[in-house]
């Protein structure tokens, strides 16, 4: 079958690597930016943007590609799906109408409230800056202040983190509606969960969901989850699906979430069809919805896809036939560490045109997997762009172990202009995780 995976990152490359491990796949790709990766394996590639409706289809349409899967939320929003749809084109991804639960956050939170969904939070959305500031004194300037549209995971304010009292609060409400950041005059404020993030990737159908192993990413870009958010500097999982600070009890309570997610989509008749993604806060409460994405989370994606011995393509199928209730999924029992390499100034001011030396037989060797994300290539060697730039996971029996082997792999990276959080999934950092959540349950 001819597969088009669209979009160039290392969730992409991850994807494609799936792909491509199909005995019945070729490999087709659409990137805005060259991935060495994708390159590598795919027989065809077009660069292009995302987002071209046209050229997408057009691209489909001559290749004679079978079934499309689409990584990045941008050209769901813009429709791809349905326009691919439209052609007869089969696509494992979400419609226009049901990204609408990571496009349009005021409205995934309204859905929560008509289905009365579990893991929900206070929130109301603004066009008045008075109003907002407000419901923000009500609730004790204890919320966490959201564009309505998509901002890539930056335009999010939490108190404490961001700012420390109303008038600061304010002061961000009003840019957000004056500058329309994130694409509109509006502003979501919610009520701020405190505890631990984890994030639950699954598989939908339109009606059934087959649920992956748990990993936490690590949005902020400095050691110790300090300085600004980021796209994500990397992420574990652990053998046991789970995550040491959390019960079998808290998994299944996010599963039923997002089974019960994509029974209400279904019942606004919007079925929902490709991977799903569920980000929560472990609370004293129970698992509370900070965001649902329509897509894999990156670097998620290459924590779990890497795991999975089921054809891919075949889910994929399954997907979009509506049959996963006739699947089981196999997945190794093995523990993840992924570590993103940055630009020097990422998160802030990125350093881009700078060489990255990528050994990557040493990598290999370490036993270690090599996911690019946005960089160009230049002879032998890489440079930087202003995104992050590749990724390295470490596969092991338990994290302590897939954390040293992909700090071994690392070392077959070489620059001076690049920045990694070196702490991701070290016994240190996951001891405070542990803590952290033991305080927040009073135990
Ligand atoms: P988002 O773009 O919605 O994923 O938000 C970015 C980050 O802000 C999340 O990873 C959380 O750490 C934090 N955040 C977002 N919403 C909330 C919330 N309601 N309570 C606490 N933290 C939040």
């Amino acid at each position: 079958m001819n597969v088009l995976v669209i979009g160039g990152g290392a969730r992409e490359h991850v994807i494609c690597e799936a792909i491509n491990k199909s005995s019945n796949s070729t490999l087709f790709s659409i990137m805005s930016n060259k991935n060495p990766g994708i390159e590598k394996i795919a027989k065809k590639h077009q660069i292009e943007k995302e987002t071209n409706i046209p050229s997408v289809v057009d691209f489909a349409k001559k290749n004679a590609i079978d079934i499309v899967l689409i990584g990045p939320e941008a050209p769901l929003e813009a429709g791809l799906t349905d326009a691919l749809e439209n052609q007869g084109i089969k696509v494992c991804a979400p419609s226009k109408k049901a990204a609408r639960i990571e496009t349009d956050k005021e409205w995934m939170r309204k859905l929560l409230k008509k289905y009365n969904i579990l893991g929900q939070l206070k929130f109301q959305s603004f066009t008045d800056d008075k109003k907002a500031k407000n419901f923000i004194e009500s609730l004790n300037c204890e919320v966490v202040i959201k564009p309505i549209g998509l901002t890539g995971g930056k335009g999010v304010r939490v108190y404490k983190d961001h700012f420390s009292n109303v008038k600061q609060a304010h002061q961000y409400v009003k840019e957000v509606l004056e500058q329309k950041i994130g694409g509109h005059a509006k502003v979501l404020i919610e009520e701020k969960a405190i505890g631990e993030e984890f994030t639950l990737q699954a598989f939908a159908d339109g009606n059934t969901i087959l649920p992956l192993p748990l990993v936490q990413d690590h949005k902020r870009l400095q050691p110790g989850d300090k300085g600004p958010n980021t796209g994500g500097m990397g992420s574990y999982s652990s053998a046991d699906g789970l995550l040491p600070f959390l019960q079998k009890s808290d998994y299944e309570e996010a599963a039923l979430i997002l089974q019960q997610i994509i029974e209400a989509l279904n019942n606004e008749g919007c079925a929902y069809v490709g991977p799903i993604y569920g980000q929560f806060m472990l609370t004293n409460d129970g698992p509370k919805i900070i965001e649902i994405n329509a897509r894999f989370g990156d670097p998620e994606a290459m924590n779990v896809l890497p795991l999975l011995r089921n054809d891919y393509l075949d889910l994929c199928l399954s997907m979009i036939e509506g049959t996963l209730n006739k699947k089981k999924l196999d997945i190794k029992k093995q523990a993840t560490v992924c570590k993103y390499i940055v630009p020097e100034g990422y998160g802030v001011k990125s350093l881009s045109g700078k060489i990255i030396y990528v050994d990557e037989t040493k990598i290999t060797e370490s036993g270690s997997l090599l996911f690019y994300a946005s960089v160009n290539k230049e002879n032998d060697h890489i440079t930087t762009t202003s995104s992050r730039s590749l990724a390295v996971v470490g596969i092991s029996d338990s994290i302590d172990q897939a954390e040293k082997q992909c700090e071994k792999a690392l070392e077959g990276i070489n620059s001076d202009h690049i920045f990694i959080r070196h702490d991701i999934g070290t016994n240190t950092l996951i001891n405070q995780r542990i803590t952290h959540m033991k305080s927040i349950r009073g135990l």
